[in-house]
């Protein structure tokens, strides 16, 4: 698997980009480096592990297709390599809770779906 694929494009997996330069971490592709500019930041693949930075149960869907899975949490997770990105989580997951990735099924799509971990 390319770093380039995730499950953006169906894979089971989360890429990110890394800035050969400055070392800057970033989640969302750019061919550029968005803290220092520099170009071609390298793509990696994320190890899924991440800690809670925000939480938000959504009781009413936003789309008939999600209607089926209400409710459902959207969380923001500050992953283990130093980007914060958006993702679906269980239900009952709080601030600070260490997590990690597996992918779920939401409205078709593969999804990361973030679960606390034992430890
Ligand atoms: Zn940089």
């Amino acid at each position: 698997m390319k770093p380039t694929e995730d499950w953006t494009t169906g894979m089971e997996a989360i890429s990110f980009q890394c800035c050969a330069a400055c070392n800057h971490v970033q989640y969302f592709r750019r061919a550029f480096c968005a803290a220092c500019g520099a170009p071609d930041p390298v793509d990696k693949t994320a190890s899924g592990q991440g800690t809670v930075y925000a939480t938000s149960l959504v009781l009413r869907a936003g789309t008939p297709e999600a209607r089926e899975h209400v409710p459902y949490n959207i969380v923001l997770i500050d992953t283990a390599e130093g980007f914060r990105m958006m993702a679906h989580g269980a239900n009952d997951l709080a601030i600070g809770d260490k997590v990690a990735a597996r992918y779920a099924r939401f409205t078709g799509r593969l999804v990361p779906y973030f679960e606390r971990t034992s430890a």
